[in-house]
């Protein structure tokens, strides 16, 4: 064929043009060619396209009106090499990666790149060589260890040449010498078992009444399809995940069909998938940043082939490429962890709904304390809430203390006041667990010098080191920088002159050993349960009564059950309201709520001490009246007269680089390009809190729109407007939830 009839003009040039989108940073797809002869691959294949000089893995995406790649000549396009053996993207997936690009003003390779995650999964899956017995040799007399394996080698299951050669106590040798002269037959398996399937034929509880009008709701709009979401609005223990089993199960009647339970990835605990695994007769497949490659490649595999029915995951998850997403639940939709905050920066919980929508299925969102902005939706008509008001059984809420620490001081270097203590000891000698609240790692969150008053600091971040004692050093929890804890100031070189300034859990830890020698104590923190293992057996040390007294981070408010837990303290109820930013309140509440609900969950009632400096605070009220209707209507109250999200809408910019005169160069050059408009204003630059992470530093802009309005297109344009200055990087996140 020569040039001309390949040019545009030519009426069969489009059938020839596909059009790919590439997990790169690239503005839109890019134009292919189909060489003669290729079968045209239907839209959402996997394919393998040459890409600056190296191949990539993309996916055929609908063709755009009028895009303008179009114009270039069909004989300048690169030919697609290959089309994968894989299902294509569903339409509703590739649908939803637009959405999420242009909503979080990311490119859509970047959205596409967090659905193509697992390179490994792109690829031919490995095999391992495995043997049968194959035909029996005749000729000479067979040796009795070769008789031996060929007993040990099965006629249908495949077995590695190990096992063999372990089951008949011979050489792997021998068995080679079988599979040479045919004795023992070859079969390539494939290293990724099958996934378990759940089964449906498995009794749930009998629901209680409430329960029965919850799930009813949510079957009945499984049943009739369509895109719909839920609020399951419920106390801590009253039975939400027994109700959203139920719409689960629903879904997985159809064939085919994938359901995905989104949960914070500190709730997916081993507990919880034992009780998952229960109700659905199979292990669920688990989707969170701790499982390996092989597991990674396996899973995602499975979800694409549609052999992955029940998905449980981490906010990731939401980027599978199911076939047949038929339902969702967001397990705690309030947890603030659903917020990713590198990358693309999304909300799980709001992408979640969209997803639903063009899946069109229902959504649950389930929660004790739900979010203002579901709240918002839910009174405005876009969700159905159902409500569950009672404790399963015969459990009830703990009865709530607030303890004023003015009044209860507790000594000098220690942080549990006697009316906490005395509390401790009445729990523990009725042979009852306690559990203390305290959300804070290490030892000491600040190390101070006596003499010269020298606070150590982290030497990249604005941050102060963190005495880990246990671990005998100063740790920056922002970059992950350590050294060991000197022994003199490294400011004025004084001796014995530094000062641990407040507590962390492993200094509390230090008080309880001191105050309760006898008691079995643990600390439950990211440090302490650094693999599935050590976490898993603290869990069952808790749950079987091996220990009294567990001190943790907030990793001990999700997903854990402890019947025998009956005293929670909250050693600083107020440490979340401190710094304040627009959700701290909101924050707070949801947190402590959750802790406090790790106490009583079963026939013992349960009691919760907040030790506090402001009992009248807002936060401590509600959770003392267990009002949190009250508390979160005034919340509401004041977002909207500010025109607060959900009410308006913000949008943050963080600037960032190594020279700080170019960092704020930028951040000027974005100001006086700021468009004037009414009912929206644009705040900086100013020095981010953080102003310094990893040696670079960082400076914020925030805009505010008075209403919800999509304030996408503005930022694009009022961003593309700015010249940008060398060196510094930009980072637009629409609905900011943490302003550091
Ligand atoms: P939530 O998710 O609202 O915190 P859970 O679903 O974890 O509540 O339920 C709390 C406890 O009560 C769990 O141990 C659960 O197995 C039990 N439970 C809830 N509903 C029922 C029921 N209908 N029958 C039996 N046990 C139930
Ligand atoms: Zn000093
Ligand atoms: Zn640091």
């Amino acid at each position: 064929m020569d040039q001309t009839a390949l040019n545009l003009g030519e009426p069969d040039a489009d059938a020839l043009r596909v059009s790919v989108l590439l997990p790169v940073p690239l503005k839109g797809p890019l134009d292919y060619r189909l060489d003669a002869g290729m079968e045209r691959p239907p839209v959402g294949s996997l394919v393998k396209v040459p890409l600056s000089g190296r191949t990539a893995t993309g996916v055929v995406w609908p063709q755009e009106e009028g895009a303008a790649r179009k114009n270039l000549p069909l004989a300048r396009l690169k030919p697609v090499e290959s089309v994968l053996p894989l299902s294509p993207f569903s339409q509703d997936l590739m649908r939803f990666v637009d959405w999420v690009s242009a909503y979080t003003l990311s490119s859509q390779g970047a959205v596409l790149r967090m659905c193509l995650s697992v390179p490994a999964a792109l690829g031919d899956v490995p095999v391992r060589t495995q043997y049968v017995r194959g035909e029996i040799p005749t000729g000479p007399r067979i040796t009795a260890a070769r008789q031996a394996a060929l007993d040990a080698a099965s006629l249908d299951r495949p077995q590695t040449a190990s096992v063999i050669a372990e089951t008949a106590g011979v050489s792997t040798g021998v068995v080679q010498g079988l599979v040479k002269s045919g004795a023992l037959r070859t079969v390539e398996v494939s290293v990724d078992a099958p996934f378990q399937q759940p089964d449906l034929s498995i009794e749930g509880p009998d629901l209680s009444k409430e329960q029965q009008v919850a799930a009813g709701a949510i079957k009945d709009r499984v049943q009739c399809g369509g895109f719909k979401t839920f609020l399951l609005d419920g106390i801590t223990g009253s039975g939400k995940t027994e109700v959203y089993f139920e719409g689960l199960i629903e879904a997985l009647k159809e064939d085919g069909a994938q359901v995905l339970v989104l949960v914070p990835e500190i709730a997916l605990t081993a507990q919880w998938l034992k009780r998952f695994e229960a109700r659905f007769g199979a292990r669920p497949v688990v989707w969170h940043s701790d499982i390996g490659m092989a597991q990674r490649r396996r899973a995602w595999r499975a979800v694409a082939s549609g052999e992955a029915r029940v998905v449980v995951g981490a906010r990731s998850a939401l980027f599978l490429p199911y076939k047949q997403l038929a339902f969702i639940t967001v397990d705690e939709e309030h947890d603030p962890s659903f917020k990713q905050e590198e990358g693309v920066l999304y909300h799980a919980r709001d992408m979640a709904v969209v997803r639903a929508k063009f899946a069109d299925c229902p959504i649950v969102l389930a929660s004790a304390t739900p979010s203002l902005e579901t709240l918002v939706n839910a009174d405005d008509g876009k969700y159905e809430k159902l409500i569950l008001r009672e404790r399963f059984g015969h459990a009830v809420l703990p009865d709530m203390f607030a303890v004023d620490m003015r009044a209860s001081a507790p000594v000098a270097g220690s942080w549990i006041s006697p009316v906490l203590s005395d509390a401790m000891t009445a729990t523990l000698a009725a042979g009852e667990q306690v559990m203390l609240f305290l959300n804070r790692r290490g030892y000491a969150p600040l190390t101070l010098c006596r003499t010269c008053g020298h606070r150590i600091e982290c030497p990249n971040c604005t941050a102060w080191l963190v005495e880990h004692r246990f671990k005998k050093e100063l740790q920056c929890h922002q970059c992950g920088y350590m050294r060991p804890t000197p022994a003199e100031c490294p400011e004025c070189k004084s001796e014995d002159s530094l000062v641990a300034c407040g507590p962390g859990v492993e200094r509390l830890f230090e008080e309880v050993s001191h105050a309760f020698p006898d008691a079995r104590t643990a600390v439950m923190t990211s440090d302490t349960m650094t693999n599935p293992r050590a976490t898993a057996q603290m869990v069952s040390q808790i749950a079987s009564g091996q220990l009294d007294l567990v001190i943790g981070t907030q990793i001990v408010t999700k997903g854990y059950h402890f019947p025998n837990l009956t005293l929670v303290g909250v050693v600083d109820a107020d440490l979340g309201l401190r710094g304040g930013d627009l959700r701290a309140g909101e924050r707070t509440y949801q947190q402590l709520v959750q802790v406090a609900g790790r106490a009583g969950r079963a026939e013992k009632p349960g009691r919760v001490f907040l030790q506090t400096y402001e009992p009248e605070h807002p936060v401590v009220q509600a959770l003392l009246t267990s009002d949190g209707d009250t508390f979160m209507q005034a919340e509401r109250q004041a977002r909207q007269r500010f025109s607060m999200p959900p009410f308006g809408q913000l949008a943050a910019l963080v600037l960032s680089g190594p020279n700080l005169a170019d960092v704020f160069e930028y951040g000027r050059r974005l100001a006086s390009a700021a468009p004037a408009l009414e009912n929206m204003q644009f705040m900086g630059p100013a020095p981010a809190p953080l102003a310094r992470v990893r040696g670079m530093h960082r400076v914020r802009m925030l805009v505010h729109g008075a209403k919800r309005t999509g304030i996408q297109n503005i930022m694009r344009s009022w961003v593309q407007s700015a010249k940008p200055v060398s060196g510094v990087k930009i980072k637009i996140d629409i609905d900011p939830y943490s302003f550091l």
